[in-house]
């Protein structure tokens, strides 16, 4: 998706640690109208796809899930990050490393969002080493719905998160593939590009 990747090189900034910042128009600041183009874009690669619900994460996932489900039609349902030593009650609940923090944390999603006969599209912003995919993934199998894929929009190919998901047989569609970056230079080398 070449106008994603134009738009990474003019206003992406490469932080040591192997850490892309986006923030001038995806996860603070977000441009819309790019993220129009997200939602069209994954709906063309999921055009063949049962979809009924999208399921992201907080908190950058939800304004791109958000905007991607007008595409689908469907509603958005976001696993919540919690604190919480005793989690109780009606919820789904997994394990989730944070790349960027370095902490482990609880996500849930509610029994009443999610369950059988739901057949899921994951969303994300991005796809490290892949522990927050897992973690929803996780959610969906224990509710019982289906997994029908999972679209991310910056896939950093160096870390092995990309490698794992696929080779569960994930149908995983990344609209950009960064395969290497250079905090000295700033340098971004996209996949197929
Ligand atoms: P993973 O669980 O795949 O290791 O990391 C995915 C999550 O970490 C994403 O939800 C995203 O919020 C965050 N993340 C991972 N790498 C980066 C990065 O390079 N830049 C930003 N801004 N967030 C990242």
């Amino acid at each position: 998706m070449q106008i994603l990747l134009d738009r990474i090189r003019k206003d992406g900034v490469v932080k040591a640690g192997n850490v892309l910042k986006v923030d001038r128009f995806l996860n603070h600041q977000m441009d819309i109208g790019l993220f129009r183009e997200i939602g069209k874009e994954f709906k063309r690669r999921f055009a063949d796809t049962e979809i009924n619900k999208i399921l992201t994460i907080e908190a950058s996932g939800i304004g791109i899930a958000c905007i991607v489900a007008e595409y689908f039609d469907v509603p958005v349902v976001f696993a919540k990050k919690t604190k919480t030593k005793n989690i109780a009650g009606d919820v789904y609940t997994t394990k989730v490393e944070s790349f960027t923090h370095g902490t482990v944390y609880d996500i849930i999603v509610s029994k009443e969002f999610l369950g059988e006969g739901d057949k899921v599209l994951v969303i994300d912003d991005f796809l490290a080493n892949g522990k927050a995919l897992e973690g929803l993934t996780a959610l969906i199998k224990d509710s019982g719905a289906e997994l029908s894929g999972a679209g991310i929009v910056i896939e950093k190919g160096f870390q092995d998160g990309g490698k794992r998901i696929r080779e569960k047989g994930i149908r995983l569609e990344s609209l950009a593939i960064v395969d290497s970056m250079d905090d000295e230079t700033g340098e971004i080398v996209f996949r197929n590009e």
